[in-house]
């Protein structure tokens, strides 16, 4: 990890934690919100069902991005971050400050666009 200094991986480290605590808080507050299926009329019922599926599909990407973060993370521990998955390549910092929790670089994410 020689193309990113300390003060760099700290800088990113920070961003991560914070961003993480930020989703935890989050998912917190959407689980607290109370979920109710008495009274109204059809009309009310459907919309709750339809904002209950958004909030599950929310906290499901949610806790997506959040084990990215703390798959992340422990690559910072392990001193593997900033290292492109596919090919190796050092990711460039100003990439990595753009998207903390990238695991490939630019060209290997556009390969992996293209496959999709
Ligand atoms: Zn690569």
């Amino acid at each position: 990890m020689e193309h990113l200094t300390k003060e760099q991986i700290e800088e990113l480290k920070g961003i991560l934690l914070e961003w993480r605590e930020q989703l935890i808080k989050e998912s917190q507050e959407s689980m607290g919100e109370p979920l109710s299926y008495e009274g109204g009329d059809e009309i009310d019922r459907a919309d709750t069902e339809a904002g209950r599926l958004v909030m599950l599909r929310n906290l499901d990407r949610d806790r997506k991005l959040l084990k990215r973060i703390e798959y992340t993370l422990r690559k910072i521990e392990a001193g593997t971050y900033g290292i492109c998955e596919m090919c190796g390549a050092e990711i460039p910092y100003p990439r990595l400050k753009a998207r903390p929790v990238a695991k490939l670089c630019i060209q290997c994410k556009e390969l992996e666009e293209e496959n999709e």
